[in-house]
């Protein structure tokens, strides 16, 4: 690397929804027959964490600003869509993306069976790789009462 390189942080957490229809979205993978999460957009945590991690690195702001959950626009959107308008953002202004890894906090379901999957998914809408793993709260707090699930990120990106 010879360019200027910056790292960014994201966080998201999001609750499960009582709606049965709703899906569970993760890393723009559909994981059948686990509850969805309640969100303005598909309420895709890791998404959001990963969308925030670049914006926060190229200092553009935060997904809230860019895709307001106030706007009608960005209702049920595909948050794969917006990790990927993020990503052409950044090259906008002559930023690559080195890599990006995500640590997913659930107590259900597990990632483990869906890592491949979503890491594919998101390292091709990034250009880069993207690292995934589940961890569980040990039964501690909302969190570990399986009342939602939160993803924490970090993205490395280089100015071309
Ligand atoms: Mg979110």
């Amino acid at each position: 690397m010879n360019g200027e390189i910056r790292v960014g942080h994201g966080f998201d957490t999001h609750r499960f929804s009582d709606d049965p229809d709703r899906p569970l979205i993760l890393g723009g993978v559909q994981f059948e027959g686990a509850a969805g999460l309640v969100g303005h957009s598909d309420g895709d945590a890791v998404a959001h964490a990963v969308t925030d991690a670049l914006l926060s690195a190229a200092g553009f702001g935060d997904i809230g600003v860019l895709f307001p959950d106030t706007d009608d626009k960005w209702a049920g959107a595909d948050s794969i869509g917006l990790l990927a308008d993020a990503v052409a953002r950044l090259a906008d202004k002559g930023w690559r993306v080195v890599n990006a890894d995500c640590t997913v906090l659930t107590e259900a379901p597990r990632i483990a069976p869906h890592r491949d999957q979503m890491q594919a998914r998101l390292s091709e809408v990034v250009g880069a790789p993207v690292t995934v793993k589940g961890k569980r709260a040990e039964a501690m707090g909302a969190l570990g009462r399986g009342e939602g699930l939160a993803c924490w990120a970090v993205a490395l990106i280089e100015r071309q």
